[in-house]
């Protein structure tokens, strides 16, 4: 019979006769625990035996990749206490000296009679021919009548460090591939032709043991596929499942409040806010629960189109929470809105005009105990408006009684079960219409992962008004970070301010926050003597921090010194210098976060990425940082730089599904498997009739979709 995944997900590895008690525990660290584990541990590259080149063949300067086998080598140190290994390989052609600086476990990694391809340039020294640091694949000792087995090698990931050479993990394939036979096949023929395809049998044949370049080419393609389906049935049916199973509020979408706020505003709305906002309040007038994304860069407006939302529920008699992901930003955001809802009044029963004040509150983990009780009454006698908040909202035992639109920002700091809950805190039968705000800027198809199950609006145009801003790298060389602490005064002098980010500590945020007292306290002695500095991190108790950005925002401070916790929202338009310490510690989208907080109207504004990056990502980070200033582009830069996996990997589960999918590599195949995905829920909204794939999607997934399938 046929096997399924899910059949194999259930063999455990050791089943296999090539897996000995001493093999297991190092496959169990690859990880490779079952049957599944193994035909989806994938090549990472293949070599061609054929393309190899001859050792004596080679001339210097020239790229190539040899296989040879180690007959000599040692590890010493240099003079100067490097480590050095030095070996010699031969390929039945020549010999070859090669040099590896600083990689002290090549010694153990390439004993005697190893089998290795080794990719370099041919270099001379001392009068023989060598390769320096070349890149290293080891093949393991080659089992007999190894030329039968194809010319194409798989290169396996990690068998150095497990300790399982290439060879072997290919054996073992071979067994798990052979003893399983068929594999069953959940993608309709049709489908299967349409999108040419192959099944799944060639497919993990293919990609495990390709005959020719080709084999292992069309392998990928489907097995790429059938990962992007797993997740677009899974987002695609929880989308619908909100659709369809739920009542939602028909919001009035026309009131005067909406319409008093934005006369009120003292700028006039871009086009794509006003293009956001029509998207937005078609879905409040549905009687249908609205579950949107509102995606825009760092500045661009995505305020005041919440806050329009929010006031449609509250115009229509409902309440509006706004959740952050931390209390600083949801400080601040408390703030900003007071500050637009300035004057506003929303009709009420038994006063003498008819009307109060609208009425906004703050609810945190530090708001304590007898306001939270206050407030809590407050919200049940409908008597708040809006509430802003942390996950204060939604873990406390306040309720948000007649809730009709929740905001929730920063979205990729939550996960889903918290977009459920802050839902739940409605009493009503209705549920209320969820907007997610990111400012990350997520590539179309990536969103179309991450955010799959969800509609999307975007502001991609800047509001007028935003000052260009001056991005340098600086290296730990104490004369260029004299120039950008120069600056900076120089700045300050002129009535500017500045923040002084500092950097990430491995660790917690305790850490974090004593790093932060200590630099502060240096550069108030040392760089910025004479300036008037402040101080915020996460540590501090509330009505102090509260106090220090309400100081900086009045001007009463020049700089402020901080961790990361103004990295998202803080809004004061007269800085106009940011200096990052250590900034190759942080990823590209904080940086630009980061960087949001300049640039603001106030002036010209300048960057200072303080940092000495050690690897090329590192490297490659700063150079995007220092060439772009669109937060798109770098978002698909970062893409590029980590891959998908880690760059949503934490909070999306299904991304760690993704062995061979590649985003934004993959586009294409995304939006294939969301129509095919479409296709077949449409034709068969539970997947009764197709219980393999169902299942697939299920395992995958786990309790996140479980519901959707029942069988
Ligand atoms: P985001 O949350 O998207 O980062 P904000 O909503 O905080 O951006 O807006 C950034 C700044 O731009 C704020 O100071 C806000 O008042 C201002 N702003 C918003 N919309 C406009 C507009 N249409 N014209 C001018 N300024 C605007
Ligand atoms: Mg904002």
């Amino acid at each position: 019979m046929a096997r399924t995944l899910h059949d194999l997900a259930a063999i455990p590895i050791s089943r296999l006769e090539g897996v000995s008690p001493r093999l297991e525990p190092r496959l169990a660290q690859i990880p490779i625990h079952t049957v599944l584990d193994l035909v989806q541990h994938y090549p990472r590259r293949y070599l061609d035996r054929t393309k190899r080149a001859e050792i004596a063949d080679l001339r210097v300067g020239e790229e190539a990749t040899v296989f040879a086998e180690v007959r000599k080598i040692a590890a010493r140190r240099t003079k100067g206490n490097r480590s050095l290994v030095e070996a010699i390989v031969y390929d039945g052609s020549s010999y070859l000296y090669l040099t590896f600086f600083n990689q002290p476990w090549r010694a153990q990694q390439l004993p005697v009679g190893t089998e290795a391809a080794f990719f370099g340039k041919l270099d001379r020294y001392r009068g023989r021919h060598q390769m320096t640091n070349p890149v290293v694949d080891v093949l393991g000792s080659i089992p007999e009548g190894t030329e039968k087995t194809g010319v194409i090698v798989p290169i396996y990931p990690q068998s150095g460090k497990a300790d399982i050479s290439t060879w072997q993990l290919k054996k073992l394939v071979q067994e798990a591939l052979s003893r399983t036979g068929e594999f069953a096949d959940p993608l309709p023929e049709e489908v299967r032709a349409r999108l040419r395809l192959i099944d799944r049998t060639r497919a993990y044949r293919g990609i495990h043991a390709p005959e020719t370049d080709a084999d292992h080419f069309i392998a990928a393609k489907r097995l790429v596929f059938d990962e992007f389906l797993r997740m677009q049935l899974g987002l695609v049916a929880r989308k619908r499942a909100f659709e369809e199973q739920q009542v939602g509020i028909s919001h009035r979408i026309d009131g005067p409040l909406v319409a008093a706020f934005h006369a009120r505003l003292p700028f006039s709305l871009t086009a794509a806010q006003l293009g956001a906002i029509a998207e937005i309040s078609a879905d409040l007038a549905r009687p249908r629960p609205m579950h949107r994304l509102l995606q825009g860069d760092v500045g661009s407006g995505k305020t005041v189109v919440a806050l329009t939302a929010l006031l449609a529920a509250v115009q229509g008699g409902y309440q509006g929470a706004l959740m952050a992901p931390t209390e600083v930003l949801a400080e601040q955001h408390h703030l900003s809105i007071a500050g637009l809802l300035d004057g506003l009044v929303v009709p009420a029963e038994g006063t003498l005009t008819g009307e109060r004040p609208i009425r906004v509150e703050l609810l945190t983990n530090r708001t304590g105990a007898a306001q939270r009780r206050k407030l809590a009454a407050q919200l049940a006698a409908g008597e708040v408006d809006l509430v802003v908040g942390t996950h204060a909202l939604i873990y406390g035992e306040v309720d948000i009684p007649r809730l009709g639109v929740a905001v929730i920002d920063e979205q990729h700091r939550f996960g889903v079960e918290q977009r459920a809950l802050l839902k739940g805190q409605a009493s009503g039968e209705a549920e209320p219409d969820v907007l997610v705000m990111t400012a990350t800027p997520i590539p179309r198809t990536a969103a179309m992962l991450v955010y799959g199950d969800l509609d999307k609006s975007e502001l991609r145009e800047m509001p007028p008004g935003r000052t260009p801003i001056t991005t340098e790298v600086i290296p730990p060389s104490p004369l260029e970070r004299a120039g950008a602490y120069e600056r900076l005064r120089a700045e300050v002098a002129a009535g500017r301010q500045a923040y002084v980010v500092c950097p990430l500590v491995e660790g917690s945020e305790r850490v974090e926050a004593k790093a932060a007292t200590e630099e502060y306290a240096r550069l108030e002695q040392e760089e910025l003597a004479g300036l008037r500095l402040g101080l915020l991190h996460g540590q501090m108790p509330a009505p102090d921090k509260e106090d220090t950005m309400a100081r900086f925002r009045a001007g009463e401070l020049d700089v402020l010194v901080a961790t990361t916790v103004i990295e998202v929202g803080v809004d004061v338009p007269n800085a106009t210098v940011l200096v990052v310490e250590d900034a190759d510690r942080f990823g590209l989208s904080s940086l630009h976060q980061l960087r949001g907080r300049v640039g603001r109207g106030g002036g010209p504004s300048w960057c200072f990425l303080f940092a000495d990056p050690q690897t090329d990502e590192g490297k490659e980070r700063m150079t995007a940082m220092a060439e772009s200033t669109d937060g798109f582009l770098l978002a698909e830069r970062d893409l590029e730089i980590r891959g998908a996996g880690e760059v949503f990997g934490e909070r999306q589960s299904g991304f760690s599904d993704l062995k061979l999918g590649r985003i934004p590599r993959d586009e294409a195949v995304v939006v294939e498997a969301r129509r095919v995905a479409e296709e077949l829920l449409d034709a068969d909204p539970a997947l009764s009739s197709n219980r393999q794939l169902a299942e697939e999607v299920e395992d995958l997934l786990g309790d996140d979709v479980e519901f959707l399938f029942k069988s």
